[in-house]
């Protein structure tokens, strides 16, 4: 579902991603380890188009993200799509950041209903009805008519999940979701997260939560430095690293 190859972003003349390759087959859960500053929240935010890269590409369901690519006399060439093409292409993914980000002005449902609506131009009689089915899911369905400001901060996170699902995406991304969260509330988050994953759900998730890596991944991916150190089975990357700088992050943890 995710093809990237070679992927490379700079911030002015500071090379953050010095080329990226990472696959992500639907249905999968991989989550993205490393250190802080290593380009995982800059590599989900390339995959969603936050940022524009500079070289290498990126596809989504088979579709060249951002661009198209045209044969010419001179050969394959890449046209930038426009802005409208950019936007379609990313209401196919959801993301969920560290911070919630949810309207303040607005209660749960709302939050929830307003991307369908405005954006979908679905129906509001029956996207109340999916929105709310959706706050069940994340546990919240007695909560539907509470502004963000009532809810505390793990509750905020799990209506911002179901804000994102209700787009319908066909991939969804996960920037470190648990990280601004108190310690008491970072397991109903990461439940949630479980039961999503559980459902097939294709995700991409940034995580400092290893525990999570190892039950919940198909695959983790270690990045540090702009690279991908390592890649593989969760048990074994985080069990028995192989790379020194793998090892070094990770008994930092311990
Ligand atoms: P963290 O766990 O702290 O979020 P990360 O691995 O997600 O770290 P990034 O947030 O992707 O790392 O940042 C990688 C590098 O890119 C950092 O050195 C950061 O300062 C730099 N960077 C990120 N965004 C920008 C920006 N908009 N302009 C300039 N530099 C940036």
């Amino acid at each position: 579902l995710v093809h990237a190859v070679n992927v490379h972003k700079s911030f002015g003349s500071v090379e953050v991603l010095k080329g990226i390759d990472v696959d992500v087959h639907a249905g999968e859960v991989v989550c993205l380890l490393g250190p802080s500053g290593s380009g995982k929240t800059t590599f989900l935010r390339c995959i969603n188009q936050l940022e524009t890269i500079q070289g290498g590409r990126i596809w989504i369901d088979g579709e060249l993200a951002g661009y198209r690519e045209k044969n010419t006399k001179g050969g394959r060439r890449l046209y930038r799509l426009k802005n409208k093409e950019i936007a379609a292409q990313r209401r196919e993914i959801g993301m969920v950041f560290q911070r919630f980000n949810l309207f303040p002005h607005m209660t749960a449902l709302e939050n929830v209903m307003e991307g369908p609506v405005k954006v979908q131009r679905r129906p509001k009689g029956q996207m109340r009805e999916e929105a709310m089915g959706l706050l069940e899911t994340v546990g919240l369905g007695d909560k539907s008519s509470a502004y963000p400001g009532q809810l505390s901060g793990g509750q905020q996170q799990r209506v911002a999940i179901a804000r994102a699902l209700a787009m319908q995406p066909k991939l969804m991304l996960f920037d470190e979701p648990t990280s601004a969260l108190d310690p008491e509330l970072v397991g109903e988050v990461l439940q949630v997260m479980r039961d999503l994953a559980a459902q097939g759900t294709t995700m991409i998730v940034v995580t400092h939560e290893m525990a999570f890596a190892r039950d919940v991944a198909d695959r983790v991916v270690f990045m540090d430095g702009g690279v991908v150190v390592e890649q593989g089975d969760p048990a074994e990357v985080i069990n028995s690293p192989s790379h020194k700088r793998t090892q070094a992050f990770l008994s930092r943890l311990r």
